[in-house]
């Protein structure tokens, strides 16, 4: 989008999905705007000396099925309107997969590259002592999100403590397992993207074997999918980051590409044994180029918006599955129907994240520690009962994936919003 106001984006394809549908017109007035942001103005002290200032933003979106829910990104084109956007799209998330949450985002507008790792840790404090009286484990609870991590959410635990003087590991999730952090939680949203393409998989009668699939953004929902996908079978031929993509029509060694990224910092196309790489035959592309590849399967797994008006006639896949969140305007939906492109939507496909971030927050108020397969296993039931409903729906309508999700979502809102009563309920006639 030229113009970026992505919230306004988000609640037109909500209301272009629900409008037809008059059961759904009091959750649309509830869900028209966010019930509170917080905007703060945070300072930290540099290396140098000198103090630099930030915008730091919380959104509760909303909280009519529990305690709200969502990551923190620290990004320097981050805005309100984004934040808010990606907090109604966590409102929709935990509602289509059945977790006991409401939903929310935050965000700080920086760019972290530029950061030292002790300004970065300042950065976090800073976030948490100006957010601590929105937050808290049975109000809202915080996550990692774009260029956040596990450290992050050690750091921001650690102040909330300090603040409040308790122990509360489970104001936050996807911290360091030391501190609470679930096992599995890392993998999650990668697991939960590929879980779907497994579910699809198995409802087309799909062989991996034959399936190719290009994967945009190589961070931890993109490694972790290609990866899995990769053990399954899947033929990956290409990966990209924020500088560019490879390509190989053999498929790529996912372990031997993420491993040599660790270690240059490069995209390089190569397969290693032990410690030994070489490179295997490719080409390399561009970001634009990768999203045009001829493949089965394309996983935008980077930022929002990439998949747009400019770009779409150039869409050649045959199944989107959305890792990261809004990589698609809502102004091509109807045209990717047209092109015949199906897409698995964010708020159903990089849900894995939540979800084990839920198992988190259950343990930490069990006070329990559950082993990886008992999560892999609670995942998989959750995103395969969430993936059956839809699909059933599916079957039954013309509509697609995304129009069917959504209608899931709502439908589970507004039977909350009617347990508070409905006009029928309190008509006096
Ligand atoms: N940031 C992730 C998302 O967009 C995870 C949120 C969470 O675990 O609360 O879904």
């Amino acid at each position: 989008m030229s113009e970026k106001n992505i919230l306004q984006d988000a609640l037109t394809r909500l209301s272009n999905i629900a409008k037809t549908n008059k059961e759904y017109n009091a959750i649309l007035e509830a869900l028209s705007q966010p019930q509170s942001t917080l905007t703060s103005h945070i300072a930290i002290r540099k290396d140098n000396g000198s103090t630099a200032y930030f915008k730091a933003y919380r959104c509760r979106y909303n909280d009519l099925l529990g305690p709200t829910k969502g990551g923190i990104r620290f990004h320097q084109d981050a805005d309100q309107s984004e934040v808010e956007a990606l907090a109604l799209w966590m409102t929709l998330k935990c509602a289509v997969v059945g977790v006991p949450f409401g939903g929310a985002k935050g965000a700080v507008t920086v760019d972290p590259k530029k950061l030292s790792p002790m300004e970065l840790e300042r950065l976090a404090r800073a976030y948490i002592r100006a957010k601590a009286d929105f937050i808290g484990p049975q109000l809202d609870i915080p996550a990692p999100d774009v260029y956040t991590n596990a450290r992050i959410m050690g750091w921001m635990m650690d102040e909330y403590e300090k603040i409040t003087r308790t122990k509360c590991p489970a104001v936050i999730t996807g911290k360091p397992i030391a501190f609470g952090g679930s096992l599995g939680r890392d993998s999650a949203t990668g697991r939960g993207a590929f879980l779907c393409i497994e579910a699809l998989a198995r409802k087309l009668g799909w062989d991996a074997k034959e399936k190719t699939v290009a994967i945009q953004g190589f961070g931890n929902g993109g490694y972790h999918c290609a990866k899995l996908l990769q053990d399954a079978g899947f033929k990956v031929v290409a990966v990209s980051d924020s500088k560019g993509g490879i390509y190989s029509k053999q498929g790529l060694d996912i372990e031997s590409v993420y491993s040599e990224k660790q270690r240059s910092n490069t995209l390089k196309a190569v397969y290693c044994q032990h410690s030994v790489c070489e490179d295997v035959e490719h080409t390399r592309i561009n970001n634009e180029e990768l999203l045009a590849l001829q493949v089965d399967i394309l996983v935008p797994a980077a930022l929002a918006g990439v998949i747009n008006a400019k770009n779409v006639s150039q869409i050649q896949a045959q199944y989107i599955v959305e890792i990261a969140n809004g990589p698609i305007t809502a102004e091509v939906d109807g045209q990717l129907k047209e092109q015949g492109t199906h897409v698995i939507p964010d708020i159903l496909a990089n849900a894995g994240g939540v979800i084990v971030s839920y198992f988190e927050w259950c343990q930490n108020r069990q006070g329990e520690a559950w082993p990886e397969e008992k999560v892999y296993d609670k995942l998989a039931a959750y995103i395969n009962s969430a993936f059956e409903r839809a699909w059933q729906r599916y079957q039954q309508h013309d509509d697609s994936m995304r129009v069917v999700v959504y209608k899931l979502a709502l439908q589970q809102l507004t039977e909350a919003l009617e347990a508070h009563g409905t006009a029928d309920y309190f008509s006096v006639n």
